[in-house]
């Protein structure tokens, strides 16, 4: 795998007891670009983002992480299945932000900023804080950074949730419908934080059913259906003339 290439995914397979799930995705990410990923509702989209974050083990295919195989290390040239700790440190360079928050209800929003760092990383908490400090004034919470979540709007928790990941110093960010649980209202804001993620050079997959923010933002789109990449390309191409029925289908319902 060359070093340009994020992610290399290759005939990648996942099933939940007999249901197969993703059917042999092929999909290639690379370094510093956003790719959106689109499609209906069950088609596997979160399964994928899970199988490139080690969160789900794939049951078949290849699939590249950051140059290396995930799972997986070499020695000489055998492979061999990664251990707990191992996993765990590959893991460490995937930034992720689900649909729902998920932050600390007891701590405040720079107290989750930092709880990676100095748990995980053991990073000292005065560095950790300047860090998250700067991060908190990157996604426009600087004036937050000690309000606890429960006086935060969605769009904040979501906002405070994507400085917790950058401050793990991800090589890559995984978006799993972010924008999906807030009120219309709170979209607008989260989506800024992405496009300037994106625009800092960030590497991003980002799965969403924001359209505009997709033709806007992205350089490579997906749309995927019923564990497949049924179509992917530029996404004027993709949105504007879609090749495939299904893609057009799809985009009739939403667009
Ligand atoms: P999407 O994100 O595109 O909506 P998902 O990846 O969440 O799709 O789900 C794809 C299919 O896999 C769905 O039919 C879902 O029910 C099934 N699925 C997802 N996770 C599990 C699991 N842990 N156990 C069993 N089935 C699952
Ligand atoms: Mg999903």
């Amino acid at each position: 795998m060359d070093r340009e290439t994020m992610v290399a995914a290759e005939g990648v397979r996942k099933r939940f007891g007999r249901t197969e799930v993703l059917k042999g995705i092929d999909l290639k990410v690379r370094a510093g670009e956003v790719c959106c990923v689109l499609g209906p509702s069950g088609s596997g989209k979160s399964t994928f983002l899970r199988c490139v974050n080690h969160l789900e083990k794939i049951n078949g295919g290849r699939l590249w992480v950051n140059g290396r195989l995930v799972g997986y290390r070499h020695r000489g040239d055998r492979l061999y299945e990664m251990r707990e700790h191992e996993i765990a440190a590959q893991r460490r360079e995937i930034g992720m932000v689900f649909q729902r928050f998920n932050l600390f209800p007891h701590m405040t929003a720079l107290e989750n900023v930092i709880e990676g760092p100095v748990q995980v990383k053991r990073e000292p908490v005065e560095r950790a804080r300047r860090h998250g400090l700067e991060l908190l004034d990157r996604v426009g919470l600087a004036d937050r950074a000690d309000a606890y979540p429960g006086h935060l709007s969605g769009g904040q928790q979501q906002r405070v949730a994507i400085a917790r990941s950058l401050a793990m110093r991800p090589e890559l960010m995984l978006f799993d419908e972010p924008t999906s649980a807030l009120d219309p209202e709170l979209v607008g804001e989260v989506l800024e934080v992405m496009r300037d993620l994106a625009r800092d050079g960030m590497t991003m997959i980002v799965v969403t059913h924001e359209i505009g923010f997709a033709r806007e933002v992205a350089d490579h789109l997906v749309f995927m259906d019923g564990g497949v990449v049924v179509e992917e390309g530029d996404p004027t191409a993709v949105l504007d003339s879609p090749r495939q029925e299904r893609t057009r289908a799809f985009l009739s319902k939403v667009l």
